[in-house]
């Protein structure tokens, strides 16, 4: 294996599965968005000015288009800026600072928690490291995280505020939350009387097989168990359009839109109405939609089945990894021996192949098994996708083997 290794470093690769990023083939499927031009979008065209101030909700074409993906009745539904993750830091700093409906008093000035299922979103876990947010690790499952764990920390600590969900293809393992699941985030006593479920649903059209998943109706249970404030539903255009110039979607209670688009008022007076226009036009509607959503799959079915392809012949039936095989999303989620990941990752970065570091799955940077790692297969190449995963798979059997011919420490 050294041998080898030595081999994968001699190579001199420079090699990136960090982040999820859209590759530029699946932005070039958009380049019609760059197309429409003053005939479409002036006020001849679009029969309104949308050049002007105002229309603080976003328009309603555009939520149209995404009311059915999000599960989000239209009036329900606002189009905001370009980022969902901008959406979730505003909500949770006007939470912070004045609270949400149904709150005795603000999430900030004393403790507040949000039970985080693992692994999880890195960017969610450093959102609630800046604002001291505490952080508790809950296990993910295949069908959403742990609901017993969930209930009990719940329904026991009032400083619990919320939890993170990803319920469509979780960032990073793919698991899709289950209906009994969300009916029993919807329904749990919590004792906070303020409980928020930020349902992140930023993979809800991006599927990678024939058969769809739809992450449940979380505002619809959550309204029938007698909590219609519950949920905050986020989305965005981000990995559908262009990842820096798409548009965010905020979903929830009448109650709740009425708070955020109260604050919202100050920060802003109005959206970006010309880029949600050309969305509308693009777009089209649902059936557009998806139609746009299976050119992504035609790029992006090819990686995830390399990825999947390498790990089952260099690291199958070895006894040295799992890892996920998701139908949807942007990730695969690959667990090594514990104590491994940190190392595995260390050994790729030196042979110039760069993975999300170790760790960030988890809050704190803390995996405590120290085991999972993020891979990120939608942005290289097919070749170089096919090169670092063999690279990678190499550094996770050096890394096994070391750690295997390792006396046992004090720790065990
Ligand atoms: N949520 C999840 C679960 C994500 O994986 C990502 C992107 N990696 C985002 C949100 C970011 O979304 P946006 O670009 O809309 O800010």
């Amino acid at each position: 294996m050294r041998a080898r290794y030595a081999a994968l470093k001699g190579r001199g690769l420079a090699l990136d599965l960090t982040r999820g990023k859209p590759s530029p083939a699946q932005l070039d499927l958009s380049t019609g968005l760059l197309d429409l031009g003053a005939d479409r979008l002036g006020p001849a065209g679009a029969g309104a000015d949308h050049r002007n101030y105002g229309g603080l909700h976003g328009l309603p074409e555009l939520r149209a288009i995404f009311a059915e993906a999000l599960r989000v009745p239209v009036g329900q539904l606002l189009a905001i800026g370009n980022s969902s993750l901008a959406l979730m830091h505003d909500t949770l700093i006007h939470a912070l600072l004045f609270g949400v409906p149904g709150s005795v008093r603000p999430w900030g000035g004393e403790r507040t928690a949000v039970l985080c299922p693992v692994p999880g979103y890195d960017r969610h876990f450093a959102l609630c490291e800046k604002f001291g947010i505490e952080m508790i690790p809950v296990p993910m499952g295949d069908d959403g995280p742990d609901m017993d764990e969930v209930e009990r920390l719940a329904a026991e600590d009032p400083g619990v505020r919320g939890i993170w969900c990803v319920p469509t293809y979780s960032n990073p393992t793919g698991a899709v939350y289950g209906e009994e699941t969300a009916r029993r985030l919807a329904a749990m006593p919590t004792a906070a009387p303020d409980f928020r479920v930020l349902w992140d649903d930023a993979y809800a059209v991006h599927h990678l097989t024939d058969e769809p998943a739809a992450a449940p109706d979380i505002l619809a249970l959550c309204a029938e168990h007698g909590h219609p404030d519950r949920a905050f539903v986020y989305g965005s255009t981000s990995k559908i359009t262009f990842a820096g110039a798409g548009v965010a979607f905020f979903g929830s209670s009448p109650a709740n839109v009425e708070w955020l688009t109260g604050h919202l008022a100050r920060r802003t007076i109005g959206p970006d109405k010309l880029n949600q226009l050309r969305h509308a036009l693009f777009l089209r509607d649902a059936e557009g939609l998806r139609a746009h959503m299976a050119e992504h799959r035609a790029l992006l079915r090819p990686r995830f089945d390399l990825v999947e392809r390498v790990l089952r012949e260099r690291l199958g039936g070895l006894g040295v990894a799992t890892w996920s095989r998701p139908a949807g999303g942007y990730f695969v989620s690959l667990d090594v021996p514990d104590g491994c990941a940190r190392r595995t990752v260390r050994l790729a970065a030196e042979a110039g192949i760069r993975l999300t570091p170790a760790g960030a799955t988890f809050p704190y940077g803390k995996d405590p098994r120290d085991r999972n790692i993020r891979i990120a297969p939608t942005y290289p190449t097919l070749d170089e996708l096919g090169t670092a995963m063999e690279g990678l798979a190499v550094c996770v059997l050096l890394a096994a083997l070391e750690r295997s011919g390792q006396p046992e420490g004090p720790e065990g």
